[in-house]
């Protein structure tokens, strides 16, 4: 199983949700890619370094692979590497993957209203999950651009939306 996360308005926009997500389905033995036209401003060989380090600020730290290309190439990306499901927030370029890797199960990100964050303290303490809480502390400690590093301001680029 192979599953592709977009990063500009799905990480960035759920950063907790998907970093748990992302980290869940890794335990579970999913190969968890980063599927991304971000840092497009810069030239093609410098943008997996700068996506890097996006992800790191987001506490995205878990991807077994990062793939930079431009949107509209993310169909034939998914074709080539087989994706079987894809999360992204961004209409026109699900369409193309549709269109161009019909096999890979399309996850729409939608805008909503930011939700209580949520609690990581029950994961930590889970009997079945032994590795959340060093995914916690990985979650919190990137984010040095929030004076108070809580998780509601982790979630803030929601609000801004
Ligand atoms: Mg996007």
């Amino acid at each position: 199983m192979k599953i592709a996360f977009d990063f500009d308005g799905t990480i960035t926009a759920h950063p907790q949700r998907m970093n748990l997500l992302a980290q869940m389905l890794q335990l579970a033995g999913t190969h968890v890619v980063v599927l991304t036209a971000a840092a497009g401003e810069l030239p093609a060989d410098q943008r997996p370094a700068e996506v890097a380090k996006r992800l790191l600020r987001y506490g995205f730290t878990c991807p077994h692979e990062l793939a930079c290309v431009e949107g509209h190439a993310k169909g034939e990306w998914c074709k080539a590497n087989q994706v079987d499901v894809i999360i992204d927030d961004d209409a026109g370029y699900l369409e193309r993957i549709r269109r161009d890797s019909p096999q890979t199960l399309r996850l729409k990100v939608e805008k909503m209203k930011p939700r209580e964050p949520y609690g990581l303290a029950g994961l930590v303490h889970s009997p079945t999950v032994s590795q959340p809480r060093r995914f916690h502390e990985r979650c919190i400690a990137p984010l040095p651009v929030h004076q108070d590093q809580s998780y509601r301001l982790i979630e803030e680029p929601e609000h801004q939306q």
